[in-house]
């Protein structure tokens, strides 16, 4: 097997499974794009396999501390364990999702489950190519109805491969619509995975509209970035009082209003820039839930983006009534969750008003993280209430 022999010092030495280009000593054996590699120590000594790609940043992503093939083996035996530890976990296995890339040692694999139809991303080279191996497992770990490729992620192209959407098994499922039992009674959602504007749900945060439901009843809400309006209508169904949803997305807030009417419940559903909604609102709110997309890819732009999370939250808070409620999320890795803490501290202190934490919020269990690989871990979130006036 061709392969890299990687500098000391190196990430995968901390436990990590990337290999970056800068962190390479030699190559040896004249590996290509795709091909599945050894990697060693500079004395040798064999580190486990990985598949390569010198195209990426990221050159060799480990897939196993042995000696190891990409055979149709070894697709079933990662996607049955990673189908185990979401049973096992708790989580709705009808809505979940079912591979996660480096957190079920498939990197670059993605896997949601909508009911009987799946959705599959390849997101590197090596898993691409053997597409139809994957595809051959989860026919026989799952039994779906169909398989839809989506690679359409941004990610692609660092990888040197072509976005395409396509029905790699069964027929197109059309539009069809999936419960989520987030409340009693469930909240319905209309999907479609191959045509639709935006496919699929944020299963991540899944859970946290089960959280933020629980304190619904009676209580006018505002969601902002509400895209197919996942918190809205779980907080409508649990007896909201009204329920406000912001996205500057059209086809986001039409599917909010059609999850509305199909779930028998009333959303005021707004087009609209959430930061120019919040400066100018001059209606108060009992909670105010932010949850906007990841405002920085890299370190970079971070202080730009704290910027833009202290804007949202300084106005978010300014909007909340008595014992008011924020919840607020952020799915950007860089922003750790101090970070972000820290970033809501700083709107309330200029707010002038006191925050009292009820509830911390992570990404939910089918997105597993893994300490060693610190890019796993990305969503996190807070629950705080407003103090009495002091
Ligand atoms: N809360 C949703 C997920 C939100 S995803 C859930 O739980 O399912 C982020 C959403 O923010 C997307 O729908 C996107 O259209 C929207 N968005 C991005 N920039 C925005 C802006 N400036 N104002 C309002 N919405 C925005």
């Amino acid at each position: 097997m061709p392969g890299i022999v990687i500098k000391p010092r190196a990430r995968i030495f901390h436990g990590h499974d990337w290999v970056y280009a800068s962190e390479i000593r030699k190559l040896f054996g004249e590996p290509v794009a795709g091909d599945v590699i050894s990697l060693k120590d500079y004395r040798d000594r064999p580190l486990g396999t990985a598949i390569y790609n010198p195209e990426s940043q990221i050159v060799a992503r480990r897939i196993s501390r042995r000696k190891q093939q990409l055979d149709s083996e070894f697709f079933k035996r990662r996607i049955e364990q990673a189908i185990a530890l979401r049973e096992k976990s708790g989580v709705d296995i009808n809505l979940a999702r079912l591979v996660w890339s480096e957190s079920d040692g498939l990197p670059g694999v993605v896997v949601d489950r909508y009911g009987g139809h799946l959705v599959l991303q390849t997101l590197t080279l090596a898993m691409y190519q053997r597409r139809e191996l994957i595809v051959e497992a989860l026919v026989e770990a799952v039994g779906p109805e169909s398989i839809i490729l989506r690679n359409d992620s941004p990610m692609l192209a660092a990888e040197g491969i072509e976005e395409e959407v396509a029905v790699l098994y069964g027929d197109n499922p059309g539009v069809f619509v999936v419960e989520a039992p987030t409340v009693e009674g469930g909240v319905k959602f209309e999907i479609d995975l191959l045509d639709g504007q935006k496919t699929g749900l944020y299963l991540d945060q899944l859970d946290a509209h089960r959280e933020i439901a629980k304190l619904a009843k009676g209580k006018r809400v505002l969601d902002c970035f509400c895209n197919q309006g996942g918190f809205a209508l779980a907080c409508a169904k649990a007896g909201a009082a009204s329920v406000t949803a912001v996205d500057s997305s059209g086809p986001a807030i039409e599917a909010t209003l059609r999850n509305a009417e199909l779930n028998g419940v009333e959303i005021n559903a707004v087009q609209h820039n959430a930061f120019d909604f919040l400066k100018h609102c001059e209606d108060q709110y009992d909670i105010v839930i932010l949850d906007p997309p990841s405002f920085t890819k890299n370190k970079k732009s971070l202080n730009n983006a704290m910027r833009g999370y202290k804007e949202i939250h300084l106005r978010g808070i300014k909007l909340l009534d008595r014992d008011g409620v924020l919840a607020t999320y952020c799915c950007s890795h860089h922003a750790s969750r101090q970070m972000f803490l820290d970033n809501i501290v700083t709107a309330s202190v200029d707010a002038k008003r006191t925050l009292r934490l009820v509830a911390s919020h992570g990404q939910r269990l089918d997105h597993p993280v893994i300490p060693a690989i610190p890019e796993t871990e990305y969503l996190k979130g807070f629950v705080l209430e407003l103090m009495p006036s002091r």
